[in-house]
C-alpha cells in the first residue's frame, strides 16, 4: 500500500518573512501520520530545511536541471537540492511544462538525476483543459506517465501527481468520478509496466485543494494525497489539510 503525503508547492511566492508559517506549521502537524512537504522557491530551501529538523516536515524543490553541473546559469541540480537540506523534488509541473517548454523526455532525464542523488521525484502529469473537453484525458495522462517516469527506475523514489490543468489555481476541480478514473487508470498503468511494486508508489491529486474539499477528494479510490498549491501558503491551511489526510 502507498504512503500518504501532503506536498506543498509554494512556486515563485515567499521571502524570509513567509518563514513565520513554517514555524507554525511544524508546531501544527506534530501527531500526523502521513508524509509532508513543503517546496518552496530555491532561495528558502536551506533556512526551511534547517527550521524542520527534528519535525515532521520535510522540504523539497520544484525543479531540477539534468545534468549534476556545468554551463547552466539559472539552473540547479538535484545534488545541490539534496545539499540545501531537500528530500523531494517537484518535476514536470504544468507550469514548467508551459513556459519552459519542458518535454515528458526532459521530465524523465531530470527525474532520473533526482532520483539517482538520493532525491524523490514527485513527477506531475495532467491534461488541458481543451484535452478533457476533447475526451482524451487518459490517453494524455498514459502517454505523460510513460514518457515522463524513467526506465529502471527505483520505485521507492516515485512519486505521482496527478494535476488536471485547468484546476489548477482557478477554484475548480473535476467530480470526484474524474478523479477516480484517472488515478485507477494512472494505478493500472504503473501495474502493467512495474508489476507490484506500482502499488506502493503514492498518487496525489493536485489542483484547488483547500480544507474544506479535502475529506472527500482523500476518500477516492487510489488517492494517496494531495499537491496543494495556494492553499499551502498559510500554516493553518495547509495543516487542515495534513490533518485531514492523517484521518483519511
Ligand atoms: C499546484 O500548484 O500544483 C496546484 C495544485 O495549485 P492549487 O492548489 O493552487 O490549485
Amino acid at each position: 500500500m502507498a504512503r500518504k503525503l501532503a506536498a506543498g508547492n509554494w512556486k515563485m511566492n515567499g521571502t524570509t518573512a513567509a518563514l513565520a508559517e513554517v514555524a507554525a506549521l511544524t508546531a501544527a502537524i506534530g501527531d500526523a501520520t502521513c508524509e509532508v512537504l513543503l517546496c518552496p522557491p530555491a532561495t528558502l530551501i536551506s533556512r526551511m530545511a534547517d527550521m524542520a529538523q527534528g519535525s515532521h516536515l520535510m522540504v523539497g524543490g520544484q525543479t531540477c536541471h539534468p545534468n549534476g553541473s556545468g554551463a547552466h546559469t539559472g539552473d540547479i541540480s538535484a545534488a545541490m537540492l539534496a545539499d540545501a537540506g531537500a528530500t523531494h523534488v517537484i518535476l514536470g509541473h504544468s507550469e514548467r511544462r508551459a513556459d519552459h517548454g519542458e518535454t515528458d523526455e526532459a521530465v524523465a532525464a531530470q527525474a532520473g538525476a533526482a532520483i539517482e542523488a538520493g532525491l524523490i521525484a514527485v513527477i506531475c502529469v495532467g491534461e488541458t483543459e481543451a484535452e478533457r473537453d476533447a475526451d482524451v484525458t487518459l490517453n494524455v495522462v498514459s502517454s505523460q506517465l510513460a514518457g515522463s517516469v524513467p526506465e529502471g527506475t527505483d520505485l521507492s523514489h516515485v512519486v505521482i501527481a496527478y494535476e488536471p490543468v485547468w484546476a489548477i489555481g482557478t477554484g475548480r476541480t473535476p467530480t470526484l468520478e474524474q478523479i477516480a478514473e484517472v488515478h485507477d487508470h494512472m494505478r493500472a498503468d504503473l501495474a502493467e509496466r512495474f508489476g507490484n511494486g506500482a502499488h506502493d508508489i503514492p498518487l496525489l491529486y493536485g489542483g484547488s485543494v483547500k480544507p474544506s474539499n479535502a475529506a472527500e477528494i482523500f476518500a477516492v479510490s487510489n488517492v494517496d494525497g494531495a499537491l496543494v498549491g495556494g492553499a499551502s501558503l498559510k500554516a493553518a491551511d495547509f495543516s487542515g489539510i495534513v490533518s485531514t489526510l492523517s484521518a483519511a
